[in-house]
């Protein structure tokens, strides 16, 4: 049967199923110092040894590593690479029996065994015409006296799972399959195959309406901005919790050019927009008893004679002011308008934005944690909580008045760019000039977490989905 779903094909099944005397494969998880260094060649976190006996029964042990390290995070990248190990391995089932002692002995995690499994099968293959194998789906027979309710965590772990893989598929397809116009197409698509109603401010509106940051930075394409919104009602009661997301289809740098170095791999830049998506699906799905709104500016940041320049004064949907110093600080001025918009319309009780704003978030703090600044001590410590469960880490930034002054404009509000010093910091300073006091708001700042530079056992190269289920895990704590 042909698959008509906007969620890629899962390359593992999850099922339940207490029969499993006629599989003859088992697969089981082990801390380093309970594996047979006779049968295994490396100890670490992932690695696999087989253990076959002459009637065809094959073991597959996955190392957990170090047990005193062990954490949820290592269960999950241990399935996760189990799973991509399997897609190149003739065995197409596997029994697991989610009751043996090195699972028990972590709290969650078995549910980080069945996440792990859904997440390591993902590869963006789909180009590739010569020297790929046929596609198989693997099944893993899951069993569990001790687990409440298996066939619950299963499907949560499929639903999160599939999720994430979707926000990676869409994040690694090139700006001449996503731009605005294919991106609103697919959003369009979700919605209707996931019950969520969808909304679209379009060009024309936008700039009567006033969106002048949005407008300004989308102009320069011949597939014009557009503001995409999208409604999940889990609560009769409750006002939304909204979700903002970055997605720039492209973004050349404007006038203020990449250098070709940099250029390459700004196909990424819609990693947010496209991660709130994800997340309000999974939302849906998981049928979450809050009130959502995704809200998605779009926009391809191009050169041409309609493009907006350096120096161009532009005024924000908010009524302020920005001087332009930089037409590759682009992303909040789409955001601005964004939080604008949201807040006007929708009077959220809690704002997440989330967007690959900016590269000197590397610097601060390379590719281990993202920056999370916020204007609320209690929405930072949800996040950087949800963040510690799910293997998403954080770390929050100052955001001092004093920064301001980085961005104090001669003839405008304010600057949208400074020097380069603190500028993960200056980023949020700026959106926070469009952000109400009373709003609890939290910016994540996922320049540098969003993609993986190199192939890991447990996840390919490029995008990786961050920020879906840390989001998923902070909407549960804010319901
Ligand atoms: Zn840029």
């Amino acid at each position: 049967m042909k698959n008509s779903s906007i969620i890629p094909e899962p390359s593992i099944h999850l099922v339940s199923s207490n029969d499993q005397s006629n599989i003859s494969s088992t697969l089981e998880f082990r801390y380093s110092d309970e594996l047979d260094m006779s049968v295994s060649s490396s100890k670490k976190l992932g690695s696999i040894s087989i253990l076959s006996d002459t009637s065809g029964h094959n073991q597959f042990i996955v190392s957990l590593g170090d047990r005193k390290k062990a954490g949820t995070d290592t269960f999950r990248k241990a399935s996760a690479s189990f799973a991509r190990w399997s897609i190149s391995h003739s065995t197409n089932e596997y029994r697991l029996d989610i009751d043996q002692p090195s699972i028990l002995s972590v709290n969650s995690a078995a549910f980080s065994v069945l996440e792990g499994l859904c997440l390591g099968g993902f590869d963006f293959d789909r180009y590739k015409t010569k020297d790929i194998e046929p596609k198989k789906a693997i099944t893993v027979h899951i069993q569990s006296k001790k687990l409440k309710d298996l066939d619950d965590a299963i499907n949560t772990a499929m639903i999160i799972g599939s999720s994430v893989n979707l926000a990676r598929d869409w994040i690694h397809e090139p700006a001449n399959v996503i731009n605005p116009q294919s991106l609103e197409d697919r959003v369009k698509a979700a919605a209707k195959e996931f019950g969520l109603s969808v909304k679209v401010i379009h060009f024309d509106e936008l700039v009567s309406m006033g969106a002048g940051g949005l407008t300004a930075v989308g102009k320069g394409s011949k597939d014009k901005p557009r503001l995409l919104l999208v409604e999940y009602k889990g609560s009769n009661s409750e006002t939304p919790i909204a979700l903002v997301g970055k997605a720039i289809t492209f973004d050349t740098g404007g006038y203020s050019l990449k250098p070709s170095d940099f250029i390459q791999g700004m196909k990424y830049d819609k990693a947010g927009g496209v991660s709130v998506l994800a997340t309000i699906i999974a939302a849906s799905r998981l049928k979450l008893q809050t009130n959502i709104v995704a809200v998605i500016p779009t926009a391809e940041n191009m050169i041409s004679s309609e493009a907006y320049r350096p120096d161009d004064i532009l005024k924000m949907l908010s009524g302020l002011t920005v001087e332009i110093v930089s037409t590759d600080a682009e992303g909040r001025l789409i955001l601005a308008d964004a939080l604008t918009y949201t807040q006007n319309v929708y009077k959220p009780r809690a704002i997440i934005d989330i967007a690959t704003l900016t590269g000197g978030v590397k610097i601060a703090l390379g590719t281990l944690r993202a920056g999370l600044l916020s204007n609320s001590d209690k929405m930072a410590t949800i996040l950087q909580k949800a963040g510690d469960i799910t293997g998403e880490l954080l770390w929050r930034l100052p955001m001092d008045e004093e920064y301001f002054d980085l961005i104090k404009s001669d003839e405008a509000d304010m600057k949208n760019s400074g020097a380069r010093e603190a500028s993960t910091i200056v980023g949020a300073i700026f959106l926070k000039q469009f952000v109400s006091d009373d709003v609890p708001w939290a910016h994540l700042d996922i320049a540098a977490t969003g993609e993986a530079d190199s192939e890991k056992p447990w996840c390919g190269k490029g995008p990786n989905g961050f920020g879906v289920r840390l989001m998923l895990e902070a909407i549960r704590q804010l319901s």
